[in-house]
């Protein structure tokens, strides 16, 4: 594979440094038959350092867990060695299935089959609440 240009995929752009790794590893690329490449301490004019995935397959995937690890992340979509699509993230006002709540009495630890749903309650620190038991997600 070609880092540097890839004919179709995706390119995640403006992860903040070490982020990469955790969002390699939420999405699950290690799965991938396709060829995924992870570019950790980019030099960039905006953000110092900055870290790159590629995945070189047209694929879906969960752009909360992007939005969550990394507001300002950049989502291209390359079709035919061309953008196709661009897509700023920014902070998901709701995550599900993401994160676990911890809280022993929450009914999503004492029921079966209940979606875990986290709200953003506070933007500026990033803070997120169960939605059942209003327990701080964790860190
Ligand atoms: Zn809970």
């Amino acid at each position: 594979m070609n880092v540097d240009a890839i004919r179709n995929g995706l390119v995640i752009d403006h992860i903040h440094a070490g982020g990469g790794m955790q969002i390699y590893r939420m999405l699950g690329l290690d799965a991938l038959d396709c060829s995924v490449a992870l570019i950790r301490n980019v030099p960039s004019r905006k953000m110092g350092r900055k870290d790159i995935i590629k995945i070189d397959a047209d694929m879906e995937i969960d752009l909360d867990v992007l939005g969550y690890v990394s507001p300002n992340i950049t989502v291209n979509r390359i079709r035919n060695g061309e953008r196709v699509e661009k897509k700023h993230i920014g902070l998901p006002a709701r995550l599900t299935d993401i994160l676990i709540c911890r809280n022993p009495r929450c009914i999503t630890t004492t029921e079966q089959g209940i979606r875990h749903i986290f709200r953003l309650v506070d933007a500026e620190k990033r803070i997120y609440r169960c939605l059942y038991c209003d327990a701080k997600a964790p860190d």
